[in-house]
């Protein structure tokens, strides 16, 4: 009897592909484990066994594989069913979720680009004799392929070579690699153990008689500790005393003093073990009862609570239930290089058990990861990531945690699989029978529905920690104030009164202002033309500190011009505003203080956002400018004021779920006022202050916003009544795109009628020379899923087998942001 298996490859192939295999290997296989396979003329593959057979493949001749890779499974059989699901419901294949769901060491094929890692050194006699070839060699070569490595060794099935090569960490695979941030370490000084007593320190005071300077060194940090019950830094003593550092060294070199570090951006007096998580709020205690009644008749619970209202300290509750019940947890965030708070947070009260997933660590930091959460080990019993952590492998799933679950950025947009994560998410976590508890201020509509159609649980937490009031919101009409000539270019004079008033607090302000640069628009004040980017429909956005004119879809940039570039006339006029002329008018209106910016273009580098964040909540920085960045859950305990530079152009988008998301943007970066004893206050300058989402904002309105915008997702069939799958055909041929994509709807009408939209160019319609158009088609409530994607399908493979529309590129999305 002859013995095959179906597996997955890395590649986007329709089907599970069989090979053949020895009778030996089908006792030894098991779902899960790599293997390597030949594919086409020439390919060498990665693929996961998805199953174990003996039925021969019927269309084609199954060929042997090369080898297997693994001793026990990679991926579980939960996985294999959760990338099944993301697979069918995003209409993409197997292999793309693979592909996005292991560390680029896991998949080693062909074209795989290995050097050495530098930052090990492997000694000779640790490495055999085929791992020591290939290692030399990259002595001499900086990177090879594995096709290099097969001429090497003379041999075709080197996978297995590479393979031990990364588990002893001699050997890197190309890629971006991402560093992760260590915060500035803090020097501490305390007297040393000897003299901490009483009589002790007596002695001590007395031999210290005669070194006067020492001895009022040691008195000051003496009563500094007894006073705040908190660490003492180096600089505060040396402050506090009025002596120099010399003497302070002197002290510790004596053993009189002893130095440490804590490595913490918030330093809590703790003895370094597990924290004990803080005692609820009544509100809370409240709201954590609500969600556990909720999880007995719902596996999936809302928890709509303010912001600040300490949602933290309740999914920290749960956390220790799952935790003590032998579970593991997942915990989701939009953007995990915005954490650092969050997880220093989490660290201190469940220290090891917190494993950080990002998906830009290292290979080896990632493949570490891998291994703990699939064997369950203490080092990754809560797991905090963004997105694509939903595609690890889990044992022993109890709960998982969507934080801010309304952020955009939990849908993927290319390349494929473009899955939604906190949708992907509750099906992971119905494949274990967990829980899955959705938190945020600004429930997203889709979530918010569920929850009043009773699919989901729903729990409200309307006040504030510590009963601090939400913030006053006041509504700036700068039409007015342009007229009666009381702007100071895009400030008026009640956010500089205000900002006067916070600074003289010595509080902090952040100033939001949705868009980057100096100003999107330059224009000829002669003949009118406005330099637009030569790959893309859209205008330059002038960058005054570097200079120069950058087009923020393909990161196209020429310097500055000096003369039109149509008339030759040398009046250049900037219209519309972003983050640095903010800035740079913010240092001018307040030179005494310090300004700092937050954007794409200030976080790019090493650490970009962690210093910016450590700055501001060590009070560094005065007044913050920034981008949405700022909304995304920060605590910052200073913060009095903030600043809506311009409600209008985010009101403005072309896009049915701009007023939502409007809403949630101006909700939550207020929402970072005032968050410890005193009220903060927000201001909103407008040109139009009677809008109704503005309205809303400022009177904290969520459930008229709801039901205002429902309406309108009714009335227009728009998500969440309906669902959305976009269909974008895309080539550099103008002409082509037409074509394509008219006939693309056409056929889609024939079978969805009038729930086909478009197709239409989107307000930027060329981006890198390549022209897009869309096509929405709309599902009923009631639809079937599965028999509209088979359609769409259909269509699409018809389209493919067209000779003149094979070179366009079709990219669905489904439930599409
Ligand atoms: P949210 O996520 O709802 O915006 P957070 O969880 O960040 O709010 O809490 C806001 C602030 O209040 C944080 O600084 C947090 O440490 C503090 N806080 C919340 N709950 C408690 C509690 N029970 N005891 C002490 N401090 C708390
Ligand atoms: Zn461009």
């Amino acid at each position: 009897m002859s013995h095959f298996i179906d597996v997955v490859l890395p590649i986007p192939l329709e089907k599970l592909f069989t090979y053949r295999i020895s009778k030996a290997e089908s006792e030894f296989l098991q779902v899960g484990m790599r293997v390597s396979v030949p594919f086409g003329k020439s390919k060498i593959y990665t693929a996961i066994v998805c199953r174990i057979h003996e039925q021969e493949p019927i269309i084609y001749e199954a060929k042997d594989i090369h080898q297997i890779l693994d001793d026990t499974p990679l991926v579980t059989k939960h996985q294999l069913a959760h990338w099944q699901w993301i697979s069918k419901y995003y209409m993409c294949t197997v292999g793309e979720v693979m592909r996005a769901a292991l560390p680029s060491a896991f998949i080693l094929e062909s074209e795989t680009i290995i050097s050495k890692n530098t930052s090990t050194v492997i000694s000779d006699e640790n490495l055999k004799d085929d791992e020591f070839l290939v290692y030399e060699a990259l002595h001499h070569q900086s990177s090879l392929k594995v096709h290099d490595i097969a001429s090497i060794l003379d041999k075709k099935h080197v996978l297995p070579v590479i393979k031990r090569l990364l588990e002893k960490e001699a050997i890197s695979i190309q890629e971006e690699v991402y560093e992760k941030y260590k915060p500035k370490l803090v020097r501490y000084v305390k007297l040393h153990a000897n003299h901490a007593s009483q009589e002790n320190l007596q002695v001590l005071l007395d031999e210290l008689r005669r070194a006067h300077k020492q001895r009022e060194v040691v008195m000051t940090l003496f009563s500094m500790s007894a006073k705040t019950k908190k660490p003492v830094k180096v600089s505060e003593l040396i402050e506090e005393s009025q002596a120099s550092s010399a003497i302070v060294k002197t002290l510790i070199d004596k053993g009189i003093l002893e130095a440490y570090y804590i490595q913490h951006d918030r330093v809590e007096y703790s003895g370094g073990d597990d924290e004990a998580s803080k005692a609820l709020s009544k509100p809370q205690d409240v709201a954590l009862s609500e969600i556990k009644e909720s999880f007995k008749t719902h596996d999936i619970t809302l928890l709509h609570g303010v912001t600040s209202s300490g949602k933290t300290e309740i999914y920290v509750k749960l956390i220790e239930d799952v935790l003590a019940s032998g579970k593991q947890v997942l915990y989701l965030v939009p953007e995990i290089a915005l954490t650092t708070q969050l997880v220093n947070r989490l660290q201190d009260y469940f220290s090891e058990k917190v494993a950080v997933f990002h998906s830009k660590y290292s290979t080896h930091e990632r493949v570490e990861v891998w291994h703990n959460i699939f064997q369950n080990t203490t080092k990754a019993q809560v797991v905090l990531g963004a997105r694509s952590s939903i595609l690890l492998p889990f044992q022993d799933l109890g709960l998982v945690i969507i934080d801010e679950e309304h952020e955009t950025s939990y849908k993927q947009f290319d390349p494929a699989p473009r899955y939604h994560a906190r949708d992907a998410a509750i099906i992971l976590a119905n494949i274990f029978k967990a829980k899955t508890l959705l938190g945020s201020a600004t429930p997203s509509l889709e979530s918010y529905y569920n929850a009043k159609q009773g699919k989901y649980g729903l729990v409200e937490l309307t006040t504030r920690y510590n009963n601090v009031m939400m913030p006053d919101i006041e509504l700036v009409d700068i039409k007015d104030k342009h007229k009666r000539k009381r702007m100071k270019g895009h400030f008026s004079d009640r956010l500089i009164a205000e900002m006067t008033e916070t600074l003289e607090e010595g509080q902090q302000i952040i100033l939001f202002q949705n868009r980057r640069g100096f100003s999107p628009i330059i224009e000829c004040h002669t003949c009118g033309h406005s330099p637009q980017c030569p790959n893309c429909d859209v205008s330059l956005t002038y960058h005054q500190y570097r200079d120069q004119l950058r087009c923020h879809y393909c990161g196209y940039n020429t310097v500055m011009l000096k003369k039109c570039d149509a008339c030759g006339g040398n009046d250049l006029d900037t219209k519309g505003f972003g983050t640095e002329q903010v800035e740079k008018e913010v240092s001018a209106l307040f030179p005494e203080h310090k300004v700092a910016r937050m954007d794409l273009d200030t976080t790019r580098g090493k650490y970009g956002y962690e210093k910016i964040i450590t700055a501001f909540e060590q009070q560094e920085i005065d007044i913050l400018v920034g981008t949405q960045m700022l909304t995304k859950g920060l605590d910052f305990r200073h913060v009095k004021l903030v600043g809506i530079m311009n409600a209008d152009n985010m009101l403005n988008f072309p896009d049915f779920r701009a007023h939502e998301r409007s809403f949630q943007l101006m909700m939550q970066v207020s929402g970072r006022a005032g968050r410890t004893d005193t009220r903060g206050k927000v201001l909103i300058q407008t040109y139009n202050p009677h809008h109704q989402i503005l309205q809303q904002v400022s009177t904290n309105n969520f459930a008229e916003m709801f039901k205002e915008q429902m309406d309108e997702r009714h009335n227009f069939k728009y998500p969440p009544v309906y669902r959305l799958i976009k269909i974008t055909i895309k080539h550099k041929d103008y002409n082509r795109v037409n074509v394509g994509a008219a006939w693309f709807a056409k056929s889609l009408r024939q079978v969805f009628d009038d729930l086909v939209l478009g197709p239409e160019f989107p307000p930027v319609a060329r981006i890198r020379n390549q022209y897009h158009k869309h096509i929405l088609v709309k599902m009923k409530p009631k639809q079937s899923i599965v028999k509209t994607k088979e359609a769409i399908d259909k269509i699409n493979n018809s389209f493919s087998s067209i000779k003149d529309f094979r070179a366009l590129r079709v990219i669905i999305n489904v439930d599409n942001y």
